[in-house]
């Protein structure tokens, strides 16, 4: 019987199981591997570690975290898990089964991308979702944001800091005129025109035959928990501007006793440096939890 599993050993999983390993409480993490970043070749912004690849920056703090005996590793995808607090059982895909006292899901969340075809294939690389992480390596040259849901608009009023920009509203976004005179006030261009497919590096050619060249596009993805692992323990979900997201209390506890969440699967906005000050913060709340189950001192 583990102290803790964490399920999902990325930024957040892994920040929670380090402070759970010092902590000298012993930690099993289980991860699948499928990073939400793993489509970009380099990760910005995270302090030290800025222009690193995504896969690096796992791979040294895996290794660190190995170095602690009271941590174990396990490479595959929890199926399910049951019990309750003090007595949790979690199953993966092959059968196996492990117990533990506590969990911690850190399992990030997939991204759902406007139906355009060529969108998809570019994400990551030429279709980005944020400016802070990808913005600057553009050098000012011309930025495409398409609509997809009501965060877009910000997006597309603080883009031309990083570039000339146009706002594609491409059926999903019905400007009021205060919006339009707002956009046109922080010099983006506004488009109406609905997109048929994105070519080259970052193409958009339109409905009417037009192709315009940008040097990426940006778009606000919506956003889900990865996987129905935690609802389908009961755990409740809550929307927000651009999604769902797991419950959770200031003490990163979901509805369901003694099952916590942090990172992306828990928090918005998302980056990997929230995601680790997020993973920090749950994986002190859990030991706290470990100490008094009823979470009563402050
Ligand atoms: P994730 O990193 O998504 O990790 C979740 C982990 O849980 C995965 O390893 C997954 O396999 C595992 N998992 C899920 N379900 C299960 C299960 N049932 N069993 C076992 N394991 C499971 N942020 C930045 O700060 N800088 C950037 O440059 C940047 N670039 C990005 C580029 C792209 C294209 C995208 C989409 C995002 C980018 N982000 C960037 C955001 C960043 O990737 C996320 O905020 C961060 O990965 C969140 O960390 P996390 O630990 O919460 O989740
Ligand atoms: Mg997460």
């Amino acid at each position: 019987m583990h102290d803790v599993i964490v399920v999902g050993g990325s930024y957040a999983g892994m920040a929670a199981a380090l402070q759970l390993v010092r902590a000298r409480r012993s930690v099993l993490v289980i991860d699948a591997g499928e990073r939400r970043n793993r489509f970009a070749e380099h990760a910005y912004g995270f302090l030290g570690q800025d222009g690193v690849p995504p896969d690096e920056i796992w791979r040294q703090a895996q290794q660190q975290l190995e170095a602690y005996p009271n941590l174990s590793w396990h490479h595959g995808t929890v199926q399910e898990f049951s019990g309750e607090i003090g007595a949790f059982c979690v199953r993966t895909d092959k059968g196996e089964d492990f117990t533990a006292h506590r969990i911690l899901l850190a399992t990030g969340v997939r991204d759902e991308l406007p139906d355009i075809p060529g969108l998809a294939e570019r994400w990551g690389k030429s279709v980005l979702h944020c400016p802070y992480c990808h913005g600057y390596e553009l050098n000012n040259e011309p930025i495409a944001v398409i609509a997809f849901n009501p965060v877009s608009l910000h997006q597309a009023e603080i883009m031309p800091e990083w570039g000339a920009t146009t706002f594609f509203t491409n059926g999903a976004s019905s400007l009021e005129d205060e919006q339009r005179a707002h956009l046109l006030r922080r010099g983006v261009t506004l488009n109406d025109t609905e997109i048929s497919r994105i070519e080259g590096t970052a193409d958009i050619v339109l409905e009417d035959g037009r192709k315009l060249e940008f040097s990426a596009i940006f778009v606000v993805s919506n956003t889900y928990p990865s996987n129905s692992l935690a609802q389908s323990a009961g755990c409740a979900l809550e929307d927000h501007s651009m999604g769902q997201q797991l419950v959770t209390s200031e003490f990163k506890e979901t509805t369901v006793r003694g099952v916590f969440a942090c990172g992306d699967v828990a928090r918005v906005p998302h980056s990997v440096s929230f995601a680790v000050g997020d993973g920090v913060w749950a994986g002190m709340q859990v030991h706290r939890s470990l100490i008094d189950p009823q979470m009563s001192g402050v």
